[in-house]
């Protein structure tokens, strides 16, 4: 399929990283998809997590670690150091595998990044809060509670406050590190419904470990391999008739 650079979010090129002496990503090259949802599979080490640290840039607090290739964010050099690190990771939120509340209200984890980019008006912070809980499928479990401790949700719904949080401050790319691992399956699936209804708004990249997962939630799916991007496709030919021997081995749980 022929992708104008509209259509394209992020052009990875020759991406290669390094912890140390052991390198964790090689080679790796693709372009990923404006408006859809891309999972990124693989069996446990093979670089996933690394990968979606290196989109957002938390890759830099990591010591020790070597990177060189070229990632664009909509055709900008993510690497350059004309990119203002701090709007970057605004714009590219990041949902983490456990729900990570702070230990404040539900309304004041909302609000917490807005804050401290400087907005005080209380009508304004309590727009927001309205709108990403909403967006995050939340409000209604929560509209009388709003001052209760985020700590006193469940654990899908501080999932879902956690995604409201990175919501708050209307990113363009949502990045979900296994966001569902430590869910119960009903929290799972209204996680995934969410992925779904969001995916008109943002673009959303996930990693997961469940391939039931990937074929549910995602219109495109690479596949990594040791450190090394496999394939990627279509979610439902990747699924059905992946291209690569080995994609078709992990499918089918040959191994990982
Ligand atoms: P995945 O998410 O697919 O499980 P990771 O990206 O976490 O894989 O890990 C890829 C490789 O990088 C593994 O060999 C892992 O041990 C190594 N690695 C990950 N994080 C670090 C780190 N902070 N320091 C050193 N090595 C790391």
């Amino acid at each position: 399929m022929y992708m104008t650079s509209k259509d394209v979010i992020f052009n990875v090129d020759k991406l290669n990283l390094w912890y140390g002496t052991n390198q964790a990503l090689k080679d790796i090259c693709f372009k990923i998809e404006a408006n859809k949802v891309t999972s990124i599979i693989g069996p446990s080490g093979c670089g996933k997590s690394t990968f979606l640290k290196v989109l957002n840039r938390m890759i830099d607090i990591v010591p020790d670690v070597k990177i060189d290739g070229k990632i664009e964010f909509k055709g900008k050099n993510i690497f350059s150091d004309k990119i203002n690190l701090i709007d970057y990771r605004t714009n590219v939120g990041m949902v983490f595998q456990k729900p990570n509340p702070f230990p404040k209200s539900i309304f004041e984890n909302v609000v917490y990044a807005p804050k401290i980019h400087g907005i005080k008006d209380k009508k304004k912070l309590g727009e927001i809060a309205e709108r990403s809980l909403k967006q995050a499928a939340l409000w209604d479990e929560v509209k009388d509670r709003l001052h209760e401790s985020g700590m006193s949700l469940s654990g899908g719904q501080q999932q879902r406050l956690c995604i409201a949080r990175a919501l708050a401050m209307e990113p363009e790319v949502i990045l979900m590190d296994e966001p569902t691992s430590a869910l119960d399956p009903i929290s799972t699936l209204k996680v995934e419904e969410l992925i779904r209804e969001l995916q008109e708004k943002y673009h959303i990249i996930i990693v997961t470990h469940n391939m039931q997962q990937a074929a549910r939630v995602s219109d495109s799916t690479a596949f990594f391999l040791n450190g090394e991007l496999v394939e990627i496709g279509e979610t439902e030919t990747i699924f059905t008739k992946p291209a690569n021997q080995k994609t078709e081995d992990y499918i089918t749980g040959r191994f990982g």
